[in-house]
């Protein structure tokens, strides 16, 4: 039993009161088996019954094509932004018989960490643009038109994969859109981080390459990355073999991070946190119930819209940093014009039970985070607010 919660933080986030109501109890006796979920074999019925389960449910949500594969593996984003860059890197290997550079697109600290990792990694990889180097203030807080970059794109002639995320949490920052010149492009696999706003708003899957999403915003507890994967990209992994990469400086993936590895033992080729993907899988379920992404994403434009509307209203008190062609209908991203006030700000919110406003401790400010398992009437809340601690201290 709780009060239901209106917290904003940008992950691990708040769920669904009814689904962790239900695994609590799982975690204690599950199906009246007299022991809790997390107390069972990872190969046992009950455990690959999970698995499967959360795989078509997955599937009926976001509608992924037969030609795909759905697997988990332990960790998170970060751990997603090595095993792609060399999953990637050896299917390229695998299917051209040479490598070719992924190419990165930079909007914020997340894509910006994930080329970090596959340059540490000594996997070759380019970026495509950073968009601090379009904005007048050097910040992340904007996404360059593809005229501005597609230059720079076609320069490479082959890409073993292109690498952007969706969702950029810390910044604020959301492509509205696949840019063009991926969309329609049947010779560059998208490798998209989907971390913060997967399930929050259609997409169409048969345009990825992979999708990948670290569990503890949308769709659980911290511990799972889930991954979306094109079966051919698969075979292309395999084909790769040691020597392959030793001729070309690749590093071997870690076997547990291996992806045809792990779809091959249906994501238990390892112990999985079972009771960690239980929750992802009722949360999955929650959401069929509630009607699905599209009815979600209705939702989270009326969240996102009346948010943004009470800080647009007063532009002298409230300062957006992020512009309004690509602002994030998941993390809004806020700064007071007068930082005396911010202190008193987060108090009175405290106060009001608003609470997990705080800014990413590199930008600062505030960031409002709204994902799926805050509703329309907690949104309300805070935009009330935001609204009233303007008129009140203008
Ligand atoms: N990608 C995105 C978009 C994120 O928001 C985060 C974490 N907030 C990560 C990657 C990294 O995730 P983790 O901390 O689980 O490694």
């Amino acid at each position: 039993e709780r009060e239901e919660p209106t917290h904003f933080g940008a992950g691990p986030a708040q769920l669904p009161t009814v689904v962790l109501q239900q695994a609590a109890k799982d975690l204690i006796n599950y199906n009246n088996i007299g022991l809790g979920i997390g107390e069972i074999s990872h190969r046992s019925k009950d455990a690959i019954k999970v698995i499967d389960d959360a795989k078509a449910h997955l599937k009926t949500l976001m509608n992924i094509p037969d030609d795909y594969e759905t697997f988990f593996i332990q960790g998170g984003g970060t751990t997603g932004f090595s095993s792609l860059a060399t999953n990637m890197a050896a299917a390229y290997i695998g299917k051209h018989g040479r490598m070719a550079p992924g190419g990165y697109l930079v909007t914020g600290s997340w894509s910006q960490k994930a080329y970090e990792e596959a340059n540490r990694l000594h996997v070759p990889s380019k970026v495509i643009f950073n968009s601090k180097d379009y904005d007048s203030n050097k910040k992340f807080g904007s996404i360059p038109k593809e005229s501005q970059w597609i230059e720079e794109f076609n320069k490479n002639k082959e890409y073993s994969y292109v690498y952007f995320c969706e969702n950029e949490t810390v910044h604020g920052v959301e492509w509205q859109e696949l840019p063009e010149c991926l969309a329609s492009n049947p010779n560059v696999e998208i490798v998209a981080d989907l971390s913060s706003d997967i399930l929050s708003r259609e997409i169409d899957v048969s345009k990825y390459g992979i999708i990948m999403a670290g569990a503890q915003k949308n769709i659980g507890l911290a511990g799972l990355t889930l991954y979306i994967i094109k079966k051919s990209i698969l075979k292309d992994i395999e084909k790769c073999t040691s020597n392959d990469l030793l001729e070309n400086n690749i590093p071997a993936t870690p076997i547990a991070f291996h992806y045809p590895t792990v779809v091959k033992n249906n994501s238990a080729y390892n112990t999985i946190p079972i009771f960690t993907l239980h929750v992802m899988d009722l949360v999955f379920k929650h959401l069929l119930k509630k009607g699905g992404v599209k009815v979600q994403e209705q939702e989270n434009n009326e969240k996102a819209q009346l948010l943004y509307t009470a800080l647009d209203k007063h532009p002298d008190f409230y300062n957006l940093p992020v512009q309004k062609d690509c602002r994030s209908k998941m993390n809004v991203v806020f700064t007071l014009k007068n930082n005396d006030l911010d202190e008193k700000f987060l108090k009175e919110a405290t106060i009001a039970k608003l609470t997990g406003l705080k800014g990413h401790r590199s930008v600062g400010g505030f960031r409002a985070s709204i994902y799926n398992a805050l509703s329309v009437e907690s949104v309300k809340k805070l935009a009330d607010f935001i609204d009233d601690f303007a008129k009140e201290n203008s």
